[in-house]
């Protein structure tokens, strides 16, 4: 194992050959996989610390002071970042999402957030540019990232109950700061989305003073499954909540109807209140697998390319970068990528043999 990688949880890379300059053979139109989906959002991961330790996300026992992350050297820089969005959009990406690890620990992000929204989709419009954030830092930087150009803010928060979040998150962080944060958002005019993990036995009884607390603020709450992303969070399938589940406990109060998704690909299953009152999400990746419909590449903080949250492998995007290639060069290579993939994890999860405990952390590839 190099000095260079935390062991286990690096997940192990691919180098990518350098097209040949000059005649780089670009695929004609948008890239499209063996599966037929598009390449339509990219999330970016800025950072690989976090000041939580959510229990299913950066467990303490392991993500402690031994733990090794990536010195800055490593990182890609923003002018990296800029540039290998910039050519991501330009084979038809609309949506670009900040991530981490906390997004808001990695420093001058605005300056970042800044660089991206000047780029423009294939047909001239601003890109839809998101962040994920746990909160703890939006009332310091909320009205900042606005200005910046940031469209919109999804903020985790897992319970209303300050007992059960701070064991959650396993810090001692209180609600009352998260939702400081939130209202920091909302008041320099930033759309704020609420997610929340679910976990059986952990939080399950928080779903409906959440639905209540944040449907009555008008924010769209979106439950998520419990995943079993990388190896360290030791998920177990008794601990998901199924979505159908999460509907029902909340139909049976305030019923729904479900809401036709905005674009092929959106991860969430919307219902609206038959009431009128709003509307909520559920992310029902483990037990109503969307692989069919995936259209996320994710960028890791060191520049490698992930297609499936689950992937044990990412390809090298920086040395490209730093060996000199050209947009062209740099183009063909990710069409090249994309247009070979074929995972659908989620569909297959059981079926597959035991992957040795490789898979890519959450808190590394930003989800
Ligand atoms: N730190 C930021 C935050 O928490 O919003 C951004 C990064 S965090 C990895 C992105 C999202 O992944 C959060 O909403 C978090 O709750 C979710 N997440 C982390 N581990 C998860 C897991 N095992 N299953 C489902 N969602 C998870
Ligand atoms: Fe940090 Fe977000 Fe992971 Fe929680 S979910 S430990 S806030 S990266
Ligand atoms: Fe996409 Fe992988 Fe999730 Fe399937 S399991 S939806 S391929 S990220």
């Amino acid at each position: 194992m190099s000095e260079r990688f935390v062991p286990v949880f690096d997940a192990r890379v691919r180098s990518v050959p350098l097209p040949p300059a000059g005649g780089a053979q670009l695929p004609l139109g948008r890239p499209i996989d063996r599966l037929g989906r598009r390449l339509h959002d990219l999330r970016v991961s800025v950072t690989d610390r976090c000041n939580f330790r959510c229990t299913y996300c950066m467990p303490k026992e392991v993500f402690n002071r031994e733990y090794r992350f990536l010195p800055h050297a490593e990182l890609l820089t923003f002018e990296e970042i800029t540039r290998l969005a910039r050519v991501f959009v330009a084979q038809g990406v609309e949506k670009i999402r900040l991530t981490g690890g906390e997004p808001l620990l990695r420093k001058d992000l605005p300056r970042l957030i800044e660089m991206l929204a000047g780029l423009r989709t294939l047909d001239g419009r601003d890109l839809d540019l998101a962040l994920t954030t746990n909160a703890s830092l939006l009332p310091r930087h909320a009205a900042e990232l606005q200005r910046a150009g940031l469209k919109r803010v999804t903020v985790s928060l897992d319970a209303l109950e300050d007992e059960v979040f701070r064991r959650m998150n396993d810090v001692d962080f209180p609600v009352a700061a998260v939702l400081e944060g939130i209202e920091a958002a909302r008041q320099a005019g930033l759309p704020v989305k609420i997610n929340m993990v679910v976990q059986r036995a952990v939080n399950e009884h928080q779903i409906l003073p959440m639905v209540r607390f944040f449907r009555e603020r008008g924010h769209t709450l979106r439950m998520i499954e419990y995943m079993d992303v990388g190896t360290t969070n030791g998920w177990q399938l008794g601990e998901v909540v199924p979505a159908s589940e999460i509907v029902a406990r909340i139909d049976a109060q305030m019923p729904l109807e479900p809401v036709e998704p905005d674009y092929p690909g959106e991860v969430a299953r919307r219902w609206r209140y038959r009431d009128g009152g709003g509307e909520i999400g559920v992310v029902a990746s483990v037990t109503q697998a969307f692989c069919r419909d995936c259209t996320r590449a994710r960028l890791s903080i060191e520049g490698r390319l992930y297609l499936c949250l689950f992937a044990s492998h990412g390809y090298d995007l920086r040395s490209l970068v730093r060996a000199g290639a050209s947009d062209e060069q740099l183009s063909a290579a990710i069409a090249g990528i994309w247009n070979s993939r074929s995972d659908r994890y989620s569909e297959l999860r059981g079926q597959l043999p035991p992957d040795e405990g490789r898979k890519v952390e959450m808190s590394y590839i930003g989800g």
